[in-house]
């Protein structure tokens, strides 16, 4: 016998849909998709959690009206995301949907045991939590959005997707620091990488555009957002990223200062009298361009910088001067190079940014075409003259698709 059912997955009789949780420590951002097609049906934002001015923005499904919002303190993860169980109920897209297949997460560290995205069991929790010590500021939310999310549906398969698995195939040459071996395996110091579903979801995607296979193609993924990194991909596996222990190596960013002399490190305590936690802050949330200008967002900077504002120009060409450090080493890490190809917030938007970070690098192979370089568009496209040996494109990522993709590739079967 048959109840009516609206839902078309449970009815086709096979769960298609994934949801994504994204759970960073004051926010939770969730999406769900729909792998029949790789259609989003909704998703949602709850952000400063813990605060009196929590604030939950949820995107119903097209036809479903415009977003809706809930404000007041939202206390912990666990409300959070109840909160946003019921938003996607209110849609008829509830938790207890027969046509969820899966909930992915997004988690930060997968150290090295976790290469690739991996069904969560209570011992994978375990070492999830084992990692805390290495990515002390976003495990412990993954691992409350994985506790809340296995709580509301202990039946569900549950992924975790790592941002370092993809960096795993890196060499260890590539991998260790220059560092005592002991210490550094006592600690499990060595280089991480982060960013890698993006990586891997831009460097698969460039392939496309080149309509080649990813095992032919070499290509330097610059990943631009508020957190920025580099990654050397030499068919399809990744041989080098400018994140390391933590993400606070590479390139500059928002609010982190990339590379630095670790000295810089001690000459705080010693000269300054910073505490550890004090240098912490002081190098992942008050240097990169914040603390180079006092601006984050790149719109800005640039608004600045044609303003005739000094500071941020200097910025600017900072910024600007390590992406080309990172290009020129990463082009010799590869050797030969198909493709510079940049995404994520100020990659997929800054034309000045890509326009700077590769002018003068045509002994590389590398041009930009002013006209193709200020088209603005959400799809792949190529910015580089038909001339040039190297091809530069703009390739907009999807963290979300891709942790859906991993996630639905392990449990549809
Ligand atoms: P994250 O996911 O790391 O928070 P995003 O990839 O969303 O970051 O990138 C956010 C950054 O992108 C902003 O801080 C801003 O500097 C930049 N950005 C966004 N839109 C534009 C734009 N139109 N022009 C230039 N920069 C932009």
């Amino acid at each position: 016998m048959t109840t009516p059912n609206t839902d078309n997955a449970a009815a086709a009789g096979k769960p298609s849909r994934v949801l994504v949780l994204n759970s960073g420590s004051s926010s939770v951002k969730y999406q769900l998709l729909d792998m029949d097609d790789r259609s989003r049906l909704a998703s949602g934002l709850v952000e400063r959690i813990g605060e009196e001015t929590s604030r939950l923005v949820h995107t119903p499904p097209a036809g479903g009206g415009g977003p809706r919002e809930r404000a007041g303190r939202i206390a912990d993860h666990d409300e959070a995301l109840r909160a946003a169980a019921e938003e996607l109920a209110a849609d008829g897209l509830g938790l207890d949907s027969p046509g969820l297949a899966a909930i992915g997460h997004r988690v930060v560290h997968g150290g090295l045991r976790f290469t690739a995205p991996t069904v969560i069991t209570d011992d994978v929790l375990k070492e999830i939590e084992r990692l805390v010590p290495v990515a002390p500021l976003h495990n412990p939310a993954n691992i409350t959005g994985i506790r809340t999310a296995r709580a509301l549906r202990p039946d569900l398969p549950q992924v975790a997707v790592f941002d370092t698995a993809f960096h795993t195939t890196m060499p260890e040459y590539a991998a260790r620091y220059a560092i005592d071996v002991e210490t550094a395996d006592a600690h499990r110091i060595r280089r991480y990488g982060f960013h890698g579903t993006s990586h891997a979801y831009v460097s698969r995607k460039a392939a496309e555009l080149l309509g080649k296979e990813p095992a032919d193609v070499n290509v330097i993924v610059l990943h631009l957002g508020n957190g920025a990194s580099a990654s050397a991909v030499a068919g399809g596996r990744c041989v080098e990223t400018s994140m390391g222990l933590t993400p606070l190596e590479g390139l500059v960013m928002g609010t982190r200062s990339g590379d630095i002399d670790p000295a810089v490190t001690f000459h705080l305590k010693r000269v300054a009298g910073m505490s550890a936690d004090e240098i912490d802050v002081l190098l992942n949330k008050k240097s990169g361009l914040v603390g180079l200008c006092g601006d984050n967002d790149m719109r800005e900077i640039r608004r600045r910088v044609d303003e005739g504002d000094e500071r941020a120009a200097l910025a600017f060409d900072i910024y600007v001067h390590r992406l080309k450090k990172y290009i020129g080493a990463y082009s010799a890490v590869l050797g030969r190079v198909d493709a510079v190809v940049f995404t994520a917030g100020v990659g997929e938007n800054s034309a000045p940014v890509r326009e700077a970070a590769i002018a003068g690098l045509e002994e590389l192979g590398l041009a930009v075409d002013a006209d193709l370089n200020a088209v603005r568009s959400g799809v792949p496209r190529l910015i580089s003259p038909d001339y040039a040996r190297v091809a530069v494109a703009v390739v907009p990522t999807d963290e979300e698709l891709e942790i859906a993709n991993q996630t639905f590739a392990l449990v549809d079967n």
